[in-house]
């Protein structure tokens, strides 16, 4: 049946639109139409009153590991299942799966599950397909992978660990300056995988011989690379310098800080920056608990999640409302709305389907209230989500359709 929300703003593609109301019909934005706020008196059902909200698309997220308690690397659909679920509160509408560096058999399992769950469709945000963070990444810059299943590059190796499971890698993290990076980057950018350079030390000029052989993505720009100098501007120098990457940030202001995200933003553009969760099991848990990174413990604290062993950064604990909300802080949610939707559609070629509010796009909406900052309510295809039949965590009120 198709309804209208009539919000107090669209924002979407970088405008804000006063005072409309989307027509949504067999789980697609079909019309919008432009309502008088004095003389619009009731909204009934199933039309919905969201006059004190701002819509905006739904949040895609290219890098997330869990959250809620659980892993994707538990390897099962019911896991990955939990966490796109969740996350709708947290206005994510879809994600790719993240395996991250771990023994083979544990990776197939993973992007096996995640297969699962993107062709019989998950019942919280999309599975659109995987973001493979490792093996054949630099151990010196390793971060939070664990270092005993770093690998050399390898077509070979790859191309047998994974054989079919390939078609399901949307984005694969690597570190063409390790011996057989490049012929790595050749072979996944002719297939169509985005290559994003990440966990690596690459030199300025190895980056520029990467976006040579088809590099496009960076991963989480500055966290886990070789960082900008005056008279080595490094890999993190290549990134804000070239359009042909496009950029990760975690904006949780914890990995890096606000004034470095704002100066990538201002260097890159704000098409070319993506905000990313890189959230791990960690998400949404309180201080104190603890988690399992392939036998290294890791720790939430203050807001973000750290090795037990080294100290450093596990992830984050954040999930992309977190983004947005610092984003637009510095930025206004125009500009935020872009990097946490818009600019992910388009890298994964989704640009008129998904992360935009457009005539003609699914209907995947958060709605936003300005007073608190918060996510209230979230579409998928149309689709009130029900935050209510989660197991754990922040509850909010039953959703109706009079907001
Ligand atoms: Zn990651």
């Amino acid at each position: 049946m198709a309804f209208r929300i009539y919000c107090g703003a669209l924002i979407t593609d970088g405008q804000r639109y006063e005072h409309r109301a989307l027509l949504v019909d067999k789980g697609q934005i079909v019309a919008w139409e432009p309502y008088d706020p004095i003389t619009l008196s009731r909204v009934e059902p199933p039309d919905v009153d969201a006059r004190s909200y701002f819509a905006l698309p739904g949040m895609i997220d290219l890098h997330i590991h869990g959250g809620f308690g659980r892993d994707m690397m538990e390897g099962t659909p019911d896991a990955i299942q939990a966490i796109a679920k969740r996350l709708t509160r947290h206005g994510v509408t879809a994600l790719l799966v993240t395996p991250l560096t771990a023994p083979w058999e544990a990776i197939r399992s993973c992007i096996r599950a995640a297969r699962e769950v993107r062709e019989h469709g998950s019942e919280g945000a999309r599975v659109l397909g995987c973001h493979l963070e490792g093996p054949f990444i630099n151990p010196k810059r390793a971060g939070a992978q664990p270092p005993e299943y770093i690998r050399p590059p390898s077509v070979r190796e790859m191309e047998t660990e994974l054989g079919d499971l390939m078609s399901e890698l949307r984005i694969v993290t690597l570190a063409p300056e390790l011996e057989g990076g490049l012929e790595l980057t050749r072979h996944l950018a002719g297939q169509g995988i985005i290559v994003s350079i990440g966990h690596s030390d690459a030199t300025y000029e190895q980056t520029m011989l990467a976006i040579d052989n088809g590099a496009r993505h960076a991963t989480h720009t500055f966290n886990a690379m070789r960082s900008f100098q005056h008279r080595d501007p490094g890999l993190a120098g290549a990134v804000i310098l070239h359009d042909e990457l496009t950029a990760e940030i975690i904006w949780d202001n914890v990995h890096t800080h606000p004034a470095t995200a704002q100066l990538l933003v201002k260097a890159k553009g704000v098409e070319r920056v993506i905000c990313v969760s890189d959230g791990t099991t960690g998400v949404g848990m309180p201080d104190g608990y603890t988690f399992e990174l392939w036998g290294h413990r890791a720790v939430v604290q203050n807001n973000a999640a750290r090795m037990v062993e080294t100290g450093s950064l596990a992830g984050s604990t954040i999930a992309m409302d977190a983004c947005l909300r610092h984003c637009a802080k510095m930025l206004g949610l125009e500009v935020a709305s872009l990097l946490c939707a818009a600019n992910p559609a388009h890298a994964l070629g989704y640009d008129n389907e998904l992360g935009t509010l457009r005539v003609g796009a699914r209907a995947d909406v958060i709605l936003w209230n300005p007073c608190t900052d918060e996510v209230e309510y979230t579409y998928i295809d149309g689709v009130l989500q029900d935050f209510d039949s989660e197991t754990a965590g922040d509850f909010i009120s039953a959703p109706n359709t009079n907001l």
